[in-house]
């Protein structure tokens, strides 16, 4: 990475965006405040001096209308006066006629010329005009010069100007103190930045780190967060979803093991069998060799149905799997599943029947729903005894159908219940395996139904039969399938 990307790196992270929010709501406030007090120090400052000046001049003249200076401009006490206040405030006053034309400046560098600027017009007419000269360090304050005793006349305009420096020596001395403020909060926030997005963040990588570790198989530790509450919340959901890793990973590693263990019981009778046959030698009835051959077919047929049995298990636990949803008629659907078992349930003795109490609609992929009914009758025949029956019956309310598969088979014990949809649980592992059953099939029934959305419920007793209850939803709502 090179250094222009580890800088865009960095400015993406959380600690920067921290650390600059810290920054910023010290520092932005601090600039802010301190410029509107200047802002305001400095307007108020000019506006008091404006007032003392203003005052002087109106006084000056007054004067300068009682003693008639205008006429005369050599009265030295006016004149006295004059310079007077010109030295105090370090500038220049100029006394200037109703022709425009300067009587008196204390700079003795106007006298007799014409003054032709807005201010001193305007002060003419009889306003009272300051202006400060911020390039120049001075306020200049024009006055209209009227007889006291009778304000309409306007005989001249009195012109002071006063330089600023004192006032502006003041306002450079705040301001280095303001500057040394800022300097100071800039200090502080920086510090408090780089401290508080460190610890805020820190956190985050000791997690991340331990994550990282958890996820190369290095140890299966408990997250453990005691910092903010945020991360603790965190810590914890990372830990059930570590909890719920573990078990899919515990799950997947016996289901292997189990797969492996099914496929292999069938092939290890067909090497028994092939290797009698080949230890028997000459002279063999040929019906031996037939009977063998026909036990090894029948092996076969049974790796066969473990594969299958797989394939459809595999097909279903496909979370999000493509399920082809049609309505279909139930009724004839449970129909054509018992007309298609009932050469199996003739050959066992079994009776089926079927009941239906209303005609049912329902929103299904027919042949997943199909194989999982059709394990759930199967079963009812496979584990029935001669003479018996599996009964199926079909209802519905506005928002459900029910199917209830009923035998009067061996039932199952009760501590087996918990377990039979589980992958290749048996109750009776060799009678199953007698009857040509490979443990898969409930698991194939649950999960195809939970694809649908729907509930199965099983109830059992032993030596009378058990009832499988089915509901699923007559609409299909489309949604995460939940996982059994
Ligand atoms: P299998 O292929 O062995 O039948 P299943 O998953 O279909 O596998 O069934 C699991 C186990 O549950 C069976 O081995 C059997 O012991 C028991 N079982 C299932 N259905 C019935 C039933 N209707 N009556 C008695 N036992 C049953």
């Amino acid at each position: 990475m090179n250094f222009f990307n580890r800088m865009i790196h960095k400015m993406y992270s959380l600690r920067f965006h921290v650390a600059l929010l810290i920054l910023l709501t010290g520092i932005l406030p601090c600039i802010i405040i301190v410029n509107l007090f200047f802002y305001y120090f400095e307007q108020r400052s000019l506006h008091s001096e404006e007032i003392g000046i203003s005052s002087q001049a109106q006084l000056l003249s007054n004067q300068i209308v009682t003693t008639g200076y205008l006429a005369d401009p050599t009265i030295s006490s006016v004149n006295t006066q004059l310079n007077t206040l010109g030295n105090i405030y370090s500038g220049r006053i100029m006394v200037i006629d109703s022709n425009m034309r300067v009587v008196k400046d204390t700079y003795n560098m106007y006298d007799g010329r014409t003054i032709v600027w807005t201010n001193v017009i305007q002060s003419a007419s009889g306003a009272l005009c300051s202006y400060y000269d911020a390039d120049n360090h001075c306020i200049i304050v024009t006055v209209p010069i009227t007889d006291p005793t009778d304000n309409t006349t306007i005989d001249g305009v009195l012109l002071v100007n006063k330089t600023t420096g004192t006032l502006e020596q003041n306002m450079e001395y705040y301001r280095s103190i303001g500057t040394i403020m800022i300097l100071i909060v800039f200090i502080l926030s920086t510090i408090m930045a780089l401290v508080f997005s460190r610890n805020m963040t820190l956190p985050i990588h000791r997690m991340a780190d331990r994550i990282g570790h958890m996820a190369k198989g290095v140890s299966h530790q408990e997250l453990e967060e005691h910092g903010f509450t945020e991360l603790r919340h965190m810590a914890e959901a990372f830990n059930s979803f570590a909890d719920a890793m573990y078990k899919v990973d515990e799950s997947r590693q016996e289901f292997v093991s189990n797969v492996s263990h099914e496929l292999k019981t069938p092939l290890t009778s067909m090497k028994v069998l092939a290797d009698s046959i080949n230890s028997m030698g000459d002279g063999v009835p040929v019906e031996l060799y037939q009977e063998f051959m026909g036990d090894i077919t029948n092996e076969i047929d049974r790796e066969t149905q473990i594969i299958n049995d797989l394939l459809s298990l595999v097909r279903m636990d496909k979370s999000g799997a493509n399920l082809n949803i049609a309505p279909v008629n139930l009724n004839e659907l449970i129909e054509l599943i018992l007309k298609r078992l009932k050469p199996i349930a003739e050959k066992q003795e079994v009776e089926l029947v079927m009941e239906s109490f209303r005609p049912v609609t329902v929103e299904i992929d027919e042949v997943k729903f199909s194989l999982a009914i059709s394990n759930l009758i199967e079963n009812g025949i496979k584990y029935n005894k001669h003479g018996g029956f599996v009964h199926v019956s079909i209802n519905a309310d506005h928002r459900y159908c029910y199917i209830r598969v009923e035998d009067s088979g061996m039932g199952i014990p009760e501590e087996s219940l918990d377990f039979i949809f589980e992958r290749f649980y048996r109750v009776d592992k060799s009678h199953s395996r007698e009857i040509g059953g490979t443990g898969l099939g409930l698991a194939i029934t649950k999960n195809a139904i939970n694809m649908h959305h729907g509930e199965i419920k099983v109830a059992s007793v032993l030596g009378e039969g058990t009832t499988f209850d089915v509901r699923v939803p007559l609409n299909y709502i489309q949604q995460e399938v939940t996982e059994s």
